[in-house]
């Protein structure tokens, strides 16, 4: 069995369900918009504004946090909120991803005075154009902050509410994790799913499981943002694997504001191989300094996952969408045709290529069921963190 490569990835459909708006621009753009919006850069120049926004330079989430301060200066008006969305679009589509959800904290467009209803609009208009043009079908999620008064989160939750059905899939909570509890945030997240409204949060990033907790069992989260420290408690671990809540994973992210060590610490093949709802995401196109591609080309290259763990994964991505169960199941029986059709495409070309009949992507796999489950248990069961099940 060989590796699906980098082009091979590319090609694939993907989805991308955790992309901050604001820490997805284009480096072009936040210059431009600040020539046009007459917005004092910190530099003009293009290499230097990369190594102030460059997250591999962070040191910690709250670091990392600190480039979004040049973003978000050129981020005031109608025009270039509406213009980030657009261009967010066209780079996403450009690596087939087929459906996104992005999110973003209105609150933090108000410094030139624009009302929220507007800061909502304009970026909904920026997705729907990017529809037309570029084909990619995306979502809005409106992102609380932990750090700021929560009876922000519940004029956030109101606007969530309010734009329901219309471009508004969920709501989130983002912002830094340590020392902001998310239980102080539950009313917000009360009003939210009263009136049937997706929620996620950010959870065990920068502050361990009880956060996670607090996210699932105070707030009624239905996904979890991270969740890196998920490991370390395995009731909970348990919880989120029988429930199939889905983890919003972004790997090169975790690095960047170390919350793994590096790359190899990383607990995704752990999650992804004792059966939890793994997705793969961006979290910041440009202050991350990724892709969708990248993000499952890294976890490709340095864990054990080959074509058939990929394909499980961006299945999760589509499963796990804040949409109706019939535009998911229509969308992914789509999906997995193109991503097979892809995949033995790909196979038939490196046979022809090599003259080795054998070599194939897919593992070809004559194990039963059972044995399988019973590898599976084998290898994950020696983790600390696992309890096992309890019968009468
Ligand atoms: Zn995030």
């Amino acid at each position: 069995m060989y590796k699906p490569t980098p082009d091979l990835i590319k090609r694939l459909p993907k989805t991308d369900l955790h992309v901050h708006l604001d820490g997805s621009l284009r480096l072009d753009t936040i210059l431009e918009l600040g020539q046009e919006q007459k917005v004092r850069l910190p530099t003009e120049d293009k290499d230097r504004l990369w190594e102030m926004i460059n997250a591999d330079n962070a040191s910690s989430l709250t670091d990392y946090l600190r480039a979004f301060d040049i973003t978000l200066s050129v981020m005031q008006t109608e025009e270039s909120l509406y213009r980030a969305a657009f261009e967010l679009c066209e780079d996403a589509a450009a690596e087939n991803v087929w459906y996104m959800e992005v999110r973003y904290s209105p609150m933090l467009h108000m410094q030139r005075g624009l009302p929220l209803t507007t800061i909502v609009e304009a970026v909904l208009a920026g997705l729907r154009d990017g529809k037309k043009q570029f084909g990619i079908r995306s979502g809005l999620i409106i992102s609380a902050l932990r750090h700021t008064d929560p009876k922000w989160s519940l004029r956030l939750a109101e606007l969530a509410v309010a734009y329901k059905n219309r471009g508004v899939v969920g709501y989130d909570l983002a912002g830094a994790e340590d020392g902001f509890q998310a239980r102080k945030f539950a009313a917000a997240f009360h009003l939210i799913r009263s009136n049937n409204v997706n929620c996620t949060a950010h959870a065990g990033e920068a502050f361990g499981p009880e956060s996670i907790h607090q996210a699932l069992h105070d707030c009624g989260a239905h996904r979890i943002g991270h969740g890196t420290r998920l490991r370390e408690d395995g009731d909970l671990l348990n919880f989120i694997a029988d429930h199939r809540i889905p983890l919003e994973v972004c790997l090169k992210s975790n690095v960047q504001t170390k919350a793994v060590d590096n790359i190899e610490a990383h607990p995704i093949q752990f999650y992804h191989e004792y059966g939890v709802r793994v997705t793969i995401n961006t979290d910041n196109r440009l202050i991350t300094g990724t892709t969708v591609s990248d993000e499952i080309a890294l976890w490709v290259q340095n864990f054990d996952a080959g074509a058939s763990d990929v394909r499980e994964v961006i299945v999760n991505g589509f499963k796990s969408a804040f949409q109706t169960y019939r535009w998911r199941q229509d969308i992914l029986s789509r999906a997995i045709l193109e991503i097979d059709r892809l995949i033995a495409e790909e196979t038939a070309r490196h046979i022809q290529a090599t003259g080795d009949k054998e070599s194939t992507l897919v593992k070809r796999d004559r194990r039963g069921t059972s044995q399988k489950i019973e590898e599976r248990r084998r290898h994950t069961d020696e983790h600390p963190a696992i309890r096992h099940a309890v019968e009468a």
